[in-house]
């Protein structure tokens, strides 16, 4: 009999249940950045989460402060986002070079973060439905562990090691056969992570020709520095979702907002798994603000872009060293000689001389930074690699 007075020790009678799901136990913690481990000394160079280099100029954050602190906190933001979303639609419809008005609320949601809405296009197309998620490794790995926690299967189509390119045939037949379950969406990163390689002909090509019981999400998380878009395939495709993000290079990634663009049948589905009131007042305004004032803050991706090409050139002269081109703000390194115990000790005295990046995909994904933290990793990044050829050496005798 339970009752009140049931013996402490009952835990060690009784199996302990738990409600949790085991699968979950398999999984690392979801949108876990890895933990800088820099000398204390030393102010570590952020270059593991492809962030932007440089903070909102100082008017624009006394803006920002001004207009957050005028704002009603008692009252919940705005569930549609309406004033965020039309300034969206205008921004998207300059930057892809579409018609003033061909772009309405009606085709765009408005997440916190991108990565709220690619969650919300797994619920909406294969929660419940059998379906399975296809994606092309390597690429985001949030894709394949938001799948997992929903319980819902991947399949994940290697890409060719040198090219990034995806195995078309492969990829064609597992979705028209169904012989590995019925894939219900298709996630490609245009251009992709880790490797900076944009989507190619053949590649858009295949995506076009897919049935329209396929889901295809777009994700445009690096729009701002590569500049093509697949946004105006929403017209003709209403099974397309494009999505984008203001954590890369509109610089609020503190502010987590991101959005989607699509057909309005679509978008109403996205819209009903998505949370209320998803996005807080101030980011909605942080947003708005940033959207005010594009065309002044683009000016310094060029300065991004062209830091990119000094790196990637300093890079590209060591010569054990294979430098990915990327459409993008981040460099994808390989060694010509693959050897994972050299990359892992890359990677270590890298973090160790405070530079991080991340180590993933066989290579090293290296943000730009500002140009003295460019500097830095390539000075780093040489000694490392001098550091462990002389390790090779010693190995060998
Ligand atoms: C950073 C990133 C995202 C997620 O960004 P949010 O901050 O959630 O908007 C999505 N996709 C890719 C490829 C990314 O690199």
């Amino acid at each position: 009999m339970v009752t009140a007075s049931m013996p402490f020790s009952f835990r060690t009678i009784l199996p302990f249940g738990t409600p949790l799901r085991s699968d979950l136990a398999g999984l690392g913690a979801a949108a876990a950045v890895p933990a800088p481990i820099a000398p204390a000394s030393r102010a570590a160079d952020r270059l593991d989460a492809n962030e932007y280099p440089y903070d909102l100029p100082e008017p624009l954050k006394r803006e920002l402060s001004r207009r957050i602190a005028a704002l009603a906190s008692h009252r919940y933001p705005d569930d549609q986002h309406r004033a965020l979303s039309r300034a969206i639609a205008r921004y998207v419809e300059q930057s892809g070079g579409l018609a003033r008005g061909a772009i309405d609320e009606g085709h765009l949601a408005v997440g916190s973060g991108s990565s709220e809405l690619l969650r919300a296009a797994i619920v909406a197309s294969c929660v419940g439905n059998d379906g399975v998620v296809m994606t092309f490794t390597p690429t985001f790995a949030m894709y394949d562990v938001w799948a997992r926690t929903l319980g819902v299967p991947v399949l994940s189509i290697p890409r060719d090691p040198r090219t990034d390119a995806i195995d078309l045939a492969q990829a064609d037949h597992l979705v028209r056969s169904g012989d590995q379950g019925r894939v219900r969406v298709v996630f490609v990163t245009h251009p992709n992570s880790p490797t900076g390689v944009p989507l190619t002909t053949p590649e858009i090509a295949w995506l076009r020709a897919l049935p329209e019981d396929v889901l295809v999400v777009v994700d445009e998380a690096y729009f701002e520095f590569c500049g093509h878009t697949l946004v105006a395939e929403i017209f003709e495709r209403p099974h397309f979702m494009i999505t984008r993000t203001f954590s890369k290079g509109l610089r609020l990634a503190a502010f987590r907002v991101g959005y989607a663009v699509m057909s309005p049948r679509l978008c109403a589905a996205i819209e009903r798994v998505r949370a209320p009131f998803n996005v807080s007042a101030a980011s909605q305004l942080a947003a708005q603000i940033v959207l005010e004032h594009h065309e002044s803050l683009r000016r310094r991706n060029a300065d991004v872009l062209a830091e990119r090409g000094r790196l990637g050139t300093a890079l590209a002269e060591l010569e054990s060293l294979r430098v990915w081109p990327s459409a993008a703000n981040y460099l994808f390194v390989t060694l010509r000689d693959p050897n994972a115990d050299r990359l892992a000790l890359l990677h270590q005295q890298l973090t160790h001389r405070g530079t991080l990046v991340r180590q993933t995909a066989g290579g090293l994904r290296i943000t730009i930074g500002t140009r003295e933290q460019n500097r830095r990793t390539e000075a780093h990044l040489r000694r490392a690699l001098e550091a462990t050829d002389a390790t090779d050496a010693t190995d060998r005798h």
